[in-house]
């Protein structure tokens, strides 16, 4: 529960659950205010309560204070006068009543003297009573005892005045204590007398209303307008209080004729000492609690106005506290998501500030380091992709994780198509019998030496599309930040340029030797004949030898010529010297040398009558054709006819050899050209040469402004074009 409150508390916003604690302590504070509002005001209403009743003992102490003079008054007269009703004139009894009357008279609305059986003797003032008239039947007289107290009766309506009245009554005894009259004191309730004696309870505020009662709960006077001799407002209080007959303060319900009947009062009830009766003072609960009420609707609008102010106070110091930790916490989410060029704006030297201070620090140096790092994966990531061997890695499972550019090309894969392959898929051995690197030479392999560098192992890399390409493989590993091998990086070197030109090295050399071991042959041969001195030859027959002898070394010079020329090629010494030529001659001499190597085949020339001058090294163009007609010769072992045509085309001569041999497979016909290329043709196949004749023939015509290419059917003839440049351009007409 504890600990569920808690992560409650941790995932909420930092702002908000500051404000809630602070509004927590607040909440706090003001249950400790409550109590202590409460306190006081506990102490006030107890306060109240005493000074009520303190006020009910004054007024009631005042009331019993008067009472006691009138029946002293009333005790004193039979001490003047003997009060005897058989006593003869009593002149005496009525000048001691008036006297008395003229003291108490304030008090007291009449002075009557009865005898023992109610019948009225003497009253004072004497207007208003007849006298003679029996009061035995009145209610106080028949409660008056014998006691020699004075006797306080309850209210009654008195029957000769028809006036609600009370009665203060003295049982007057002679000498040997036998009763002889009464002497009473009427109090007639709707005098002022009584309720004047009540003005205290005007100080009660609005509500504040006291009543005097009698033994039966009936009202003698009262500050409210109530009828005297009716039960007063409160009976239920009063008639509990004056059967406890002690001082007390009670809240009670209200009563009818009130101005706020259903309101409840707080009243004090003080029984008076001198007579049955009791008075009861107080006012309405909202008019007592006033004070009360006042202090605590001050201490309550204190308190909330306090709390809206401490929440409003919370609220802006923990939003100074709080927007600069999210201005961080703001900062560090965008340095997250990559942007570390915005600066972290956080002012004031506090915690916080200091805190900013040192993220902006630590931004500015990771932007350096992110920089660096970007400027040498891009420096990196150049090399990896623009690197012309392909490389590619792999991961410990010898899955491929990343290749290059060059890698794709050469398997047929594109990165996201290989990555999660197997290198094996499709790095494979040279032979089915030897091991690949991966199996003999990895790095990920337990017990191989990587102090010595990479190692590097001959493969055979097989393309999606079928190719086979030999790969030399150079691998090293790869090591994460603590050193662990996490991978194998492959860099290929493409060796089928080299494969294939150490092949053709050896097939030159092996056609070089073959076509110098023939000429020198019959050098040998013919030369060792001619020694022999055995024999004696014949001088046609020894012209015969030498010819031969000749010719043979003609080819050796021819081919030794061709091989210093491609050297030359090779070192741009190769020297092409141009001037105006004749084309004519140079095609009759070439034609006239080969003509002398073959009797198999027929040589026709066709040129225009009047073949302008060209721009061209005459002795080159006359290699160049003696080339391209010796191979018609020889590339067309079952003999024929050999076409040499010219015409004039586009500034122009362009001059073919046709021949009705071998013919050149297609795909050969672009590489012909190239130096110690020979076409490998299943025909071409017993047919000796270097394949050097058609590279100096092309240095020539390009290196006379022409070109030079062929047209052929393989089995059917070729026909070799190579163009020369006219020494002057030729007019619409087709004229120098
Ligand atoms: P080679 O010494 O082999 O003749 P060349 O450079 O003269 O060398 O010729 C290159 C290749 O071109 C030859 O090996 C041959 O296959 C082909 N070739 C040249 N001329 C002809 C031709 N007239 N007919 C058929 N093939 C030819």
């Amino acid at each position: 529960m504890i600990a569920s409150l808690i992560s409650f508390l941790d995932n909420m916003r930092l702002q908000t659950r500051i404000s809630l604690l602070v509004f927590l302590g607040l909440i706090a504070t003001l249950g400790l205010l409550t109590v202590v509002s409460l306190r006081v005001v506990e102490e006030t209403t107890n306060e109240i309560v005493r000074e009520r009743l303190v006020l009910a003992e004054v007024t009631a102490s005042h009331i019993d204070t008067i009472l006691n003079d009138v029946s002293l008054h009333l005790a004193a007269l039979p001490n003047l006068a003997s009060f005897d009703p058989n006593g003869g004139d009593l002149a005496q009894e009525r000048q001691v009543m008036v006297h008395s009357y003229a003291e108490i008279g304030s008090y007291a609305s009449s002075l009557i003297f009865l005898d023992t059986r109610g019948k009225l003797i003497l009253s004072v003032p004497p207007k208003d009573l007849p006298v003679g008239s029996d009061l035995s039947s009145e209610p106080y007289f028949k409660e008056i005892t014998n006691a020699s107290e004075p006797n306080f009766s309850n209210a009654f309506l008195f029957s000769l005045t028809d006036k609600p009245a009370v009665a203060v009554t003295f049982a007057v005894k002679d000498g040997s204590g036998k009763l002889v009259s009464f002497l009473s004191a009427l109090i007639y309730l709707d005098s002022s007398f009584l309720t004047g004696l009540l003005e205290p309870s005007t100080r009660l505020g609005r509500t504040g209303h006291a009543d005097i009662v009698d033994g039966n709960n009936i009202v003698l006077a009262s500050t409210s307008p109530v009828e005297i001799l009716l039960p007063p407002h409160h009976p239920g209080f009063y008639r509990q209080m004056l059967a406890e007959r002690k001082a007390a303060v009670k809240t009670t319900s209200g009563s009818d004729n009130y101005r706020q009947p259903d309101s409840r009062h707080v009243m004090a009830f003080v029984p008076l000492e001198s007579a049955p009766w009791g008075i009861g003072l107080g006012a309405s609960e909202e008019d007592t609690l006033a004070p009360v009420r006042r202090v605590q609707l001050q201490s309550g609008v204190l308190g909330l106005l306090s709390i809206l102010v401490a929440l409003v106070l919370a609220w802006f110091s923990t939003n100074r506290v709080v927007r600069p930790v999210e201005t961080l916490i703001a900062a560090s989410e965008r340095m997250a998501s990559g942007d570390l060029a915005t600066p972290i704006k956080v002012r004031g030297g506090d915690e916080v500030g200091r805190l900013a201070a040192a993220f902006d620090e630590m931004r500015l140096k990771l932007q350096t380091a992110y920089h660096a790092l970007t400027v040498e994966k891009s420096r990196y990531q150049g090399i990896f992709d623009y690197m012309a061997d392909p490389v590619f890695t792999v991961d410990t499972s010898l899955r491929i994780t990343s290749l290059n550019p060059a890698a794709e090309r050469m398997i047929g894969y594109s990165n996201g198509e290989a990555t999660g392959r197997y290198c094996r898929d499709f790095l494979h051995s040279r032979d089915e019998h030897a091991m690949t690197g991966c199996q003999s030479s990895c790095p990920l392999l337990p017990d191989t030496d990587w102090e010595k560098g990479s190692i590097i192992s001959t493969e055979v890399v097989c393309s999606r599309q079928g190719n086979k390409v030999p790969v030399e493989t150079a691998r090293a590993p790869i090591y994460d930040d603590h050193g662990t091998l996490v991978g194998v990086v492959h860099v290929l070197r493409d060796i089928s340029a080299q494969e294939e030109l150490n092949q053709m090295k050896e097939q030159f050399l092996s056609n070089v030797s073959h076509e110098l071991r023939s000429p020198l042959g019959f050098v040998k041969g013919y030369a060792t004949t001619l020694l022999r001195k055995d024999a004696q030859w014949k001088e046609k027959t020894r012209q015969k030898f030498l010819r031969e002898i000749l010719h043979a070394s003609d080819k050796l010079e021819h081919l030794v010529n061709e091989l210093l020329d491609t050297s030359r090629m090779q070192a741009h010494t190769f020297t092409i010297e141009c001037q105006a030529t004749r084309i004519r001659p140079v095609i009759d001499a070439a034609v006239k040398w080969v003509k002398a190597q073959t009797n198999r085949h027929s040589f026709a020339v066709s040129l225009p009558p009047k073949l302008p001058l060209v721009l061209a090294d005459p002795e080159r163009t006359e290699q160049m054709l003696r080339n391209l007609l010796e191979n018609a010769v020889k590339y067309s072992p079952n003999g024929g006819c050999i076409n040499i045509a010219g015409l004039v085309e586009e500034g122009m001569v362009v001059i073919s050899v046709s021949d009705l041999g071998i013919g050149i497979q297609e795909e050969q016909l672009e590489h012909i050209f190239e130096r110690f290329h020979r076409a490998n043709s299943r025909l071409a196949a017993h047919i000796s040469g270097v394949g050097i004749g058609l590279s100096i023939c092309r240095s020539i015509a390009e290196g006379q402004g022409g070109r030079i290419w062929v047209k052929s059917t393989y089995g059917k003839g070729s026909t070799f074009y190579f163009s020369v440049p006219l020494l002057k351009k030729l007019d619409e007409s087709g004229m120098l």
